[in-house]
């Protein structure tokens, strides 16, 4: 099978040109004319030998995922749907604002969580994503906005906020990352690249270990009991061993700050009560709050919390010294807000048969 080069970083397509005899210079151009010219014909890329590139195109490929929708929201957001087999598709977001443009993937078809507030927690698990499939999500949408080299590109910020957990697919999306961040390929800042977990601690350390870069820690509830209801990982990793992890995370971290992120579910978690203790535990962690307007979803049996539930909450945590943010919901009318997002999975029932906590080293 031909390799897809699409998916290496600059240490993967090192090694493949060492193993067909080649110069390492060589993994240098083609990363360019990849990431930052957006070009997949090797036959294009003039600055190699003939030789090379008949050599290239029998032994290797530049495949993206195949984009089969467009959904554009009435506020510029727009969904896209990136099919990545025959069974499973994924959603990316992209997101512009005044002064920059965010573009939120997918790490995984569907997620083993089961956080109960969350459209993909619902739909099960079918796989991991591979490493082109995450980073093609961004190859994909540069080349859909019209700007494919990068000297016109505006997504200027990437966030792991759309289906799946990334921290159980860290094979595949460190290197996603890595590339995100060369300079020969996207050339994105480690603060503009966020990664969003609901917590699972041991990818917490091996990402500060291998790839540092903005966190976001989806919170929900500052109390144990509660958090174990909405966020079941919470059960395997408690808030004291998150909020250590977040500790250990911030010495290697690219801002002084973790996020996070609170979805404000009316009558659940939105008290006074909770936002002291989400205020409590800002003692103990360096961090911002982000509060999300719960975004409803088929059969959710939850309701977002009032606009004056949301600004009292906000107000408790300002007053005790917190930044807070509260998210403008965006993209709802097209189901591409946080938590909407559900593409196609197939086979749903792989999440029961186990956790795939192997993907996190030990
Ligand atoms: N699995 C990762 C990243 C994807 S979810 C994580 O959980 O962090 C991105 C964010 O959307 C998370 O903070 C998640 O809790 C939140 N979210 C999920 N469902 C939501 C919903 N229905 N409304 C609002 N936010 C939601
Ligand atoms: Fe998975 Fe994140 Fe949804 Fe929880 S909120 S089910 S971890 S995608």
């Amino acid at each position: 099978m031909k390799e897809n080069l699409l998916g290496l970083d600059a240490d993967g397509l090192a090694r493949f040109f060492e193993a067909l005899g080649e110069k390492p210079f060589r993994a240098r151009q083609v990363l360019r004319w990849i990431h930052q010219l957006g070009e997949s014909d090797f036959a294009a890329m003039s600055d190699l030998s003939r030789a090379l590139r008949d050599k290239l195109a029998q032994s290797a490929c530049v495949q993206a995922p195949q984009l089969v929708g467009d959904t554009p929201a009435e506020d510029g957001t727009r969904k896209w749907l990136v099919k990545v087999d025959g069974a499973n598709a994924v959603e990316s977001v992209f997101i512009p604002e005044t002064g920059r443009a965010t573009l939120c993937v997918s790490s995984q078809a569907g997620c083993v969580l089961d956080c109960s507030f969350c459209a993909t927690g619902k739909q099960g698990f079918n796989r991991n994503l591979t490493t082109a499939e995450i980073i093609g999500q961004l190859w994909v949408a540069n080349r859909e906005l019209g700007n494919p080299s990068r000297a016109q590109r505006i997504i200027s910020n990437v966030v792991f906020m759309g289906m799946g957990e990334p921290m159980l697919n860290l094979d595949n999306v460190i290197p996603a990352l890595r590339l995100m961040l060369d300079d020969n390929a996207y050339g994105l800042s480690r603060r503009r690249v966020t990664v969003s977990t609901s917590g699972v601690v041991p990818g917490m350390d091996r990402l500060r270990d291998e790839c540092p870069v903005a966190l976001a820690v989806s919170l929900h509830a500052a109390n144990d009991r509660l958090r174990d209801e909405l966020v079941p990982i919470n059960r395997k990793y408690p808030l004291r061993e998150l909020a250590a992890a977040c500790n250990r995370y911030l010495e290697k971290a690219p801002r002084d700050f973790v996020t996070f992120e609170y979805v404000m579910l009316e009558g659940v978690n939105d008290s006074e009560a909770h936002a002291r203790e989400a205020a409590a535990l800002a003692k103990r962690v360096r961090c911002k709050y982000n509060l999300i307007p719960f975004n409803p979803f088929g059969q959710s049996g939850y309701r977002r919390s009032s606009p004056e539930r949301i600004r009292r909450f906000a107000e408790i945590l300002q007053r005790a010294g917190i930044t807070v943010t509260t998210r403008k919901t965006r993209g709802d009318d097209i189901a591409a807000a946080c938590g909407q997002l559900a593409g196609e999975v197939a086979d749903r029932t792989r999440r029961s048969r186990s956790l795939p906590l192997k993907e996190v080293r030990p």
